[in-house]
Parts: C-alpha cells; structure tokens; sequence
C-alpha cells in the first residue's frame, strides 16, 4: 500500500481519467478515498508499520511521487522528511498541487527533534473535520467540474465524523481528567478533545534515563494506573518492564491504523479500560 502503484485504480466509464495523488501518512488516505471516491487513485508514502519521525522516501517512491497530481501532505514544520520531500518533488514536479491539510488547525508544542510542532494532528476529531476540509478544497481547486461531486461526498464523511467523535464522549464519559500512560506521546491533541492527561515515557523523542522512569512508575501508581499503552511501530522492552513494575499490562494503540475513525474509537475504548479514574 505504499507508494508503488494506485493499484486500487478503478477504471470510471464515461469520465476522465482518475487523478493520481498522493498522501504521507495511512489514516489521510481514509479521508482522501471519503471524499475524492472514485475520482482518485490514492498512494500511501509511509508504508505500514513505518516510523514518520524518521522515515526516507525510497529512490522508486521519488519516481512515482513525481507523477501525481496532488499530494495532500500532512503539514509544513511537522515531519521533517516531508519538508525535505516536499521541496524534492516540486523541483522534480512543477505541476504538481501540494495541499497543506494542517491549514487552520492549531498546532500543539512538543515535536521530537527536527519538528517545530507535535506533528500528530490527525488524532483529534476535531482536527481531521478541518483537514477533510483542506482536501476537498485540494480537489476542487485541481478538478472544479467534480466540485459538487466532492462537496457532497465531504458531507457524508463529515458526519461519519460526528458519529465518531459521540462514540468517543459517550465511551469516555466519566473520565474527565483521568490520566493514561503511553510509550510514544501522540496523543495529546486527542487528550486535549476529551479532557485527558496523556503521560509519555519518550520525550521530545528520546529514551529515558532510569531515574525518569522510576519517577514514572511513582507517578502511575499514585494513579492507580495499571495500563501501558504501546504503539506497534516501537519497541516495547522498557514498556515491559514499566508494566511489570505497575502490576499492569502492556495494550497495543495504533495512531497510524488504515482504518482511522474505527480505529480512533477503539482507542477510546482501550483508554476507557486503561486510565486512571477521573
Ligand atoms: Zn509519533
């Protein structure tokens, strides 16, 4: 599903050609396949399982980079490979339509190394109305004819939004306040949304020292935390041992999952198990 091919190319009677685009991170490619339909053919720069903070685009993933119409990329000042790649491609691409979802969002403090901001936008509701907004204006802009077609298929999305974000209130209910433990810290704009206090073990990308993390396992048990939630793009060995150490477990949360509304609400769930009471 990475870069490689749009071979989810539906052939469209009696239309033009789909546009090729192109977006950095899985959980944007829900939201341009829910409003571009099948108008587009969607590829994926950060592959399953890659690590944005430091990913390298491969030399076959430039040639194919440059031949799409659009690339929806994440944000400038946010992933530092994306900066470098999107200068890369409009030298390689001068046609080429670049669309900053992030426009009108504010963004948080707190990026590791290289970023001016924390990067993980996408993980508030709130947020991704906003950047479903920027792509279809993207798609507007570049293909007008559809604008209707767009617009109406924004809609929908729009709402499926909405549904999520009261299934997250409701399973959250409660837990105003509440605090829950993380490995990697990416959710800080969804802890913002819904009144929670994220506690991270990285920080601004680097490993804790042992007296850190001492202090954080004092910290989670006067929380009566007993959960650590780790993102499967990292390594958990330290997380084991924290779990241990707070008589807990260890709960995968994926903040990059291809199917991102459903998996925004399992993450809801998993933090309605697994943080303190509010
Ligand atoms: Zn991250």
């Amino acid at each position: 599903m990475g870069i490689g091919g749009c071979t989810d190319r539906q052939p469209v009677s009696g239309r033009a050609a789909p546009l090729e685009v192109a977006v950095t991170l899985l959980p944007q490619a829900e939201m341009v396949k829910a409003v571009g339909g099948e108008r587009v053919c969607v590829t994926v720069v950060v592959p399953p399982g890659g690590d944005p903070h430091t990913y390298e685009p491969a030399a076959g993933q430039m040639v194919k980079l440059s031949q799409a119409g659009i690339y929806f990329r994440l944000g400038p000042g946010l992933l530092p490979f994306e900066d470098t790649l999107v200068d890369r491609i409009r030298e390689m691409n001068p046609e080429i339509v670049v669309v900053d979802t992030s426009e009108g969002i504010s963004l948080l403090s707190g990026g590791e190394e290289g970023e001016r901001y924390d990067p993980h936008i996408w993980l508030s509701l709130s947020n991704a109305g906003k950047m479903v907004e920027n792509i279809r204006n993207g798609f507007v802009l570049t293909d007008p004819a559809f604008a209707e077609y767009y617009a109406g298929r924004e809609r929908q999305y729009q709402s499926k939004i909405r549904e999520a974000d009261s299934f997250i209130r409701a399973t959250l209910a409660g837990k105003q306040g509440a605090a829950f433990l993380v490995t990697h810290p990416a959710w800080d704009y969804f802890a913002k949304d819904y009144g929670l206090v994220q506690i991270a073990v990285e920080a601004e990308g680097k490993e804790p020292s042992a007296r850190e993390i001492s202090t954080l396992i004092d910290r989670a048990r006067r929380e009566g935390i007993h959960v650590i939630f780790v993102e499967p793009q990292f390594s958990s060995r330290e997380s084991e041992v924290i779990a241990r150490e707070i008589n807990g477990s260890v709960v995968f949360i994926d903040p990059l999952a291809p199917d991102y509304l459903s998996g925004l609400q399992r993450v809801a769930s998993a933090l309605a198990e697994g943080a303190s009471n509010g």
